[in-house]
């Protein structure tokens, strides 16, 4: 069976750790991707599930199978790097076909494992063209046609796409995406572009520091951030994370002070049992319902920077206590700079964060 599970993995450079007992499970068919800001230990990660870096504590299992001891061709595993090398000699089936020359397979069994990959990553047309003579797109292609050739028992990919042009990601995003959920096996995708991450992952390990902050689907890591980190790292624009000092509970709203001036929010129940304290009020730029009147339960600001997206408007709007607020409207609703907003919020879609950072829920 093709699963990975690493329990309290560790890896220290000297007296710096990079990954801190990180624990995770990945199961057969599963594409997990570790996502994080440059330098919070996801290649790391990724090296040592691969035999290519030794993990100062803890365990890699792969398939059931112990394999901190092992070397990484005694692993298994195939690994899909950002700067694939092809050999540029050879042809693109010679290059598929490149990792079989030291399995134990005949000739038939060969020509008919290059037929199959070469079909899934609808190669067949190119088969005999140099890595010269073919796009960058079918380049990435054989890199992955090359990495499960050998039927390994889980795949690694490190960023894959990173070299690739946005048009080009976004088709290879649903072809990988289709081609490893054909295969069954352990997928772990090292990326930092969240949206490779929400559209490729089945999980979503968001990591900083060397540590996981939050594992889950990409609707659990973007709708229900376990912390203000989660919160701000995931999701375009980023969320708006409002400091406030929170008082009490009053008909249904959360009295808080933001900046000095008392605010009411429409929030979460959960809200009522925490004692008076500073909290971060998290409201995500679609979020926001405008009206056309103050109420007690709005927020308002005022438009300063206007910024077409297309379908979309996205408003950078001043608080009345300074603060920048981002707010996405639909493109029909119409805005000039000066004019003051509104802005009632969904409870359900208001987060709250206590002063240790994690979120507050029912
Ligand atoms: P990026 O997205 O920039 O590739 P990352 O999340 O993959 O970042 P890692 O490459 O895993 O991060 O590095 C994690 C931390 O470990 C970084 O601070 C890095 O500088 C450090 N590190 C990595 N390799 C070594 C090494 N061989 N010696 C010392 N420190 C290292």
């Amino acid at each position: 069976m093709s699963t990975i599970s690493l329990r309290k993995l560790t890896k220290r450079f000297g007296s710096f750790v990079a990954v801190r007992e990180v624990d995770l499970e990945v199961a057969a068919g599963e594409v997990v991707c570790l996502l994080g800001p440059s330098g919070c230990g996801k290649t790391t990660t990724l090296r040592m599930i691969a035999g290519l870096e030794r993990a100062s504590a803890g365990d890699v299992v792969i398939g059931g199978r112990r394999m901190n001891a092992l070397k990484p061709e005694r692993r298994n595993v195939a690994m899909v790097f950002q700067f694939y090398a092809l050999y540029p000699a050879l042809t693109v089936a010679e290059n598929i076909a490149f990792p079989l020359s030291a399995e134990p397979i005949d000739a038939t069994e060969r020509r008919q494992r290059l037929t199959r990959v070469s079909q899934i990553l609808h190669l067949d047309a190119v088969l005999d063209r140099l890595p010269a003579q073919i796009s960058e797109g079918e380049r990435q292609r054989v890199a992955v046609a090359r990495a499960i050739v050998r039927d390994p028992n889980c795949f690694l990919f490190d960023e894959p796409l990173s070299r690739l042009d946005i048009e080009l990601r976004q088709t290879m995003r649903s072809q990988i995406k289709e081609v490893l959920s054909g295969l069954s096996k352990a997928t772990v995708i090292v990326t930092h572009d969240q949206l490779e991450a929400l559209t490729m992952a089945d999980r979503i390990a968001v990591m900083r520091d060397g540590v996981i902050e939050q594992l889950g689907t990409p609707h659990e890591v973007f709708a229900r951030p376990d912390n203000v980190f989660v919160a701000g790292f995931i999701g375009t624009p980023q969320m708006n994370l409002i400091e406030a000092d929170f008082m009490r509970v009053e008909n249904g709203c959360a009295v808080l002070a933001v900046g000095g001036r008392e605010t009411r929010l429409a929030v979460n129940d959960a809200v009522a049992r925490l004692d008076a304290s500073k909290v971060t009020i998290g409201i995500r730029p679609r979020a926001f319902m405008p009206i056309d009147q103050a109420a007690p339960d709005t927020l308002t600001a005022v438009a300063e920077l206007i910024e077409p997206m297309g379908a979309e408007t996205l408003v950078h709007a001043r608080g009345e206590t300074g603060q920048d607020i981002r707010v996405v409207l639909p493109r029909e609703r119409r805005l000039s700079v000066g004019e003051t907003l509104h802005l009632q919020c969904d409870p359900r879609q208001t987060h709250v964060f206590a002063a240790s950072g994690k979120a507050v829920r029912s």
